[in-house]
């Protein structure tokens, strides 16, 4: 007998889909996290773009997962009341060289199922924005932006609703496999142990620390890669998201709005050894010069340091981007253990499709 069906450990935006995924499936499920408020850590750090699902390789799990969690997150915030709004976005290339790598984009997102794609010439592109400056476009109608405060609000109202719990301020120091299942360590004076039958690691950038003790060697490389953003002093320029072609391990300095129509630009790419969220004014002058190749307006001195993000990464500079890893008793040999692992962008797009790939994975001997 455990004292819980089954333990979820991160109330970031993915632990509580999943949580909440488990408990409508009938599961006495409880959320452990660390912190005072869910989703305070890259959940509250991301630019809440909902994705289309364009840029990553065929079948892999971020096209599958963002393509069926797009619609899944439209539909669920429509039907919840979640603020969103389905702005569009324009990938841009701003010299001749780059109209390939728009082709390129274009074939990969078809292959993904992403089929509404437009292509557009400079003054297409113009007639829709006329501050931008580009040789050629794709517009993405379905993307699109959401207050994801308020869908992780959500989530965790219909987890309570189905019988489940989020306890917080619970950091989890270790987690190791007993006969029928899982203990888990809570850090701090009086540490006690929790025990579950089926247990969920969704702790993000915590992660690492807590696989160490299950997977010893088999640990994969797990990478820091920082991403600082910089608000715009002023009104927006543009009505849609505005990105230029992406560079190694991100999506290139874009211009993403948030839904009172505030424009911020980035995340950049710079990686970290540890957990550091300052954002740091001297990488304005890198924002400047990138924004200036789509918006050649952008005012001097307009641009203001913002929030930073932390990707999770698998992998390190120089390896090939990774895929999300969502892996169960078939990839680790735990029955009714899964592991959540670089799950970087686009998880918060993803977030639902992820529970259910958490559902089908915890059955797994
Ligand atoms: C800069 C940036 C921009 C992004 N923009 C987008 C975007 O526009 N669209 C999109 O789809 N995705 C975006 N993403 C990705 C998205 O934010 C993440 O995929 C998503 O938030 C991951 O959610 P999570 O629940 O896995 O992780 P987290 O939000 O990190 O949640 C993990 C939780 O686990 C808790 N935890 C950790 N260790 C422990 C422990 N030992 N004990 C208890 N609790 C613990 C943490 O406190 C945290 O609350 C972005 C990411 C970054 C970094």
């Amino acid at each position: 007998m455990t004292d819980v069906q089954t333990l979820v450990i991160g109330a970031g935006v993915v632990g509580l889909a999943t949580a909440r995924a488990l408990a409508l499936a009938g599961d006495e499920v409880m959320v452990l996290e660390r912190h005072g408020l869910i989703g305070s850590e890259t959940s509250s750090r991301s630019s809440e773009v909902i994705h289309a699902g364009i840029y990553y390789p065929r079948d892999s799990l971020k096209a599958r997962l963002c393509v069926a969690g797009r619609k899944a997150l439209y539909a669920y915030a429509a039907r919840r009341g979640i603020a969103h709004r389905r702005l569009g976005k324009l990938i841009v290339a701003t010299d001749a060289g780059q109209a390939g790598q728009l082709d390129a984009i274009a074939a990969a997102a078809a292959a993904n199922g992403v089929e509404d794609l437009v292509r557009l010439d400079a003054a297409a592109a113009r007639a829709l924005e006329p501050e931008l400056s580009c040789t050629a476009a794709l517009l993405s109608p379905s993307t699109g932006i959401i207050d994801s405060h308020a869908l992780m609000l959500a989530l965790q109202g219909d987890l309570e609703a189905a019988g489940g719990q989020v306890v917080l301020n619970t950091c989890v120091a270790a987690i190791e496999a007993v006969p029928g299942g899982y203990a888990v360590e809570i850090a701090g004076e009086g540490g006690y142990r929790l025990t579950c039958r089926r247990l969920v690691l969704s702790a993000g950038l915590g992660t690492p620390a807590l696989l160490r003790g299950l997977a010893g060697d088999r640990l994969p490389r797990f990478g820091l890669a920082k991403g600082s953003y910089f608000r715009l002093a002023g009104r927006a320029p543009f009505s849609r998201l505005i990105y230029p072609v992406p560079v190694p391990g991100g999506l290139g300095i874009h211009l993403t709005l948030d839904l009172a129509g505030q424009a911020r630009f980035g995340p950049d790419v710079e990686w970290i050894e540890t957990e550091d969220y300052r954002v740091d004014p001297a990488r304005g002058a890198a924002f400047e010069a990138a924004v200036r190749c789509y918006w050649p307006g952008l005012p001097e001195g307009a641009l203001q340091p913002d929030y930073a993000g932390i990707r999770p990464k698998l992998g390190g500079p120089g390896d090939p981007a990774a895929d999300f890893r969502i892996e169960g008793a078939s990839g680790h040999g735990h029955p009714g253990l899964v592991l959540l692992m670089g799950l970087e962008s686009p998880g918060l797009t993803s977030c639902l499709a992820i529970a259910g790939e958490v559902l089908d994975k915890i059955n797994e001997v």
